[in-house]
């Protein structure tokens, strides 16, 4: 393992070697057949991993700008959104949403709750939707959405179901082709980026749409957008070998070798993995009488979001666990410095976050709380063991 600090944040999140090497292959022509081979398996093994009848897009950009892709192919200005939001990343498409002229109507949870089906319900019977943004898991809380509540009333209304599952997708349960509720009842878009629970360095936007996504863009004349026009990216992932913007080629690489460790591990394998990993992290903490902000019940399985004691020094405690080579998140906005954030996803293993129990009890210790390393890494091994 080439990494010299373990990166257990919401992402990025730990990169293997074979990864590190497949993105210092030598940087070659976007055009040349070798490269051409390599992008369309990337693009085929995420048509497998989704599911989807419809088209993929794998591009230069953040996740952020796989949410604009999302978005502005799907909702024109002046048509209404709804967003569901479970903190930060939820509220990003409010932001998002403005930006465009879209008519944006919101569901806010209280931090750590999640809103509940019922209001979700009221807001659609009583106005017309185009769509409904859902965020997988909000990395800003750590509380996972409920699907299977939410998607059949969002599509019993006739409103599209766009899934952000930046920190979900390839280790939380998303299927394309899964049926919620009634037939047609299906997530027709999903985006995410690579630097979370796929586990490759940050740089690509990933995008799928399904057939209805597909055919709400065609009733829309033209998008206000260019790059993220999904017209100008459909003739490039069908035939990578054409041109519309420069790929990057070696993220490409990278992301090939990090889509093939998900497919050989399997998605059933990833869901229980990192619904184990969640559950153990937390149960483990919880030794030492830190909580996590989400009741577990609603819990995210890829990352936490993890309350301070009273009086601890946010500061203080993730600089002594950086100097130990664990590193961890601040929480964000009006949590900053009353919690702190922990991912469990992507490549990172049980090692690791055994070893990051350990550390977080090492340096509790030395600022003066008393508390049990041994007997918290001990309840995390049990819990890992229970649930996997
Ligand atoms: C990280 C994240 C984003 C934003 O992704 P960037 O790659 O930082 O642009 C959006 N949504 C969720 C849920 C995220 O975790």
């Amino acid at each position: 393992m080439r990494n010299k600090e373990m990166l257990l944040i919401p992402g990025p999140t730990p990169v293997v070697d074979s990864i590190y090497d497949a993105l210092a292959q030598e940087t070659r022509s976007h055009t040349d057949s070798r490269f051409v081979a390599i992008y369309r398996n990337a693009i085929e093994m995420t048509r497998n991993m989704l599911k989807t009848d419809g088209e993929v897009f794998v591009i230069s950009g953040s996740g952020t700008v796989a949410m604009e892709m999302a978005l502005v192919n799907t909702v024109a200005a002046g048509e209404k959104l709804l967003v569901i939001s479970h903190g930060y990343f939820g509220d990003r498409f409010i932001k998002l949403g403005e930006a465009f002229g879209i008519e944006v109507d919101v569901l806010q949870a209280e931090w750590g709750k999640q809103v509940s089906p019922s209001e979700v319900e009221e807001k659609l019977v009583n106005g017309k939707f185009k769509a409904v943004t859902i965020t997988h898991a909000d990395t800003s809380t750590g509380v996972a959405a409920d699907l299977d509540a939410l998607v059949p009333i969002i599509k019993k209304h006739g409103a599209l179901v766009i899934l952000d599952g930046v920190c979900a997708t390839a280790a939380m349960e998303e299927d394309m082709s899964k049926t919620y509720g009634e037939a047609d009842g299906k997530i027709d878009v999903i985006l995410t980026g690579s630097q979370k629970a796929i586990g490759v360095p940050p740089g690509l936007a990933i995008v799928a749409f399904n057939l209805t996504a597909l055919d709400a863009r065609a009733k829309i004349k033209q998008v206000p957008a260019y790059y993220c026009d999904i017209y100008n990216w459909i003739p490039i992932m069908n035939d990578p070998g054409k041109y519309f913007a420069t790929p990057p080629v070696n993220l490409i690489y990278a992301y090939e070798e990090g889509m093939k460790l998900v497919l050989e591990e399997g998605m059933e394998r990833r869901y229980k993995r990192h619904s184990a990993f969640g559950k153990a992290v937390r149960a483990g903490l919880e030794v030492y009488g830190m909580k996590a902000l989400a009741e577990e019940e609603v819990a995210a399985a890829t990352l936490s979001c993890i309350l301070y004691p009273e009086g601890m020094d946010d500061a203080a405690f993730r600089a002594a666990l950086a100097k130990k080579g664990l590193i961890l998140a601040g929480a964000l906005a009006h949590l900053a410095g009353k919690a702190f954030r922990i991912g469990h996803m992507g490549n990172t293993t049980e090692k690791m976050l055994e070893k990051a129990i350990e550390l977080i009890g090492e340096t509790l210790n030395e600022l003066g709380y008393s508390v049990d390393p041994t007997k918290a890494v001990d309840c995390f091994k049990k819990t890992v063991a229970i649930v996997s």
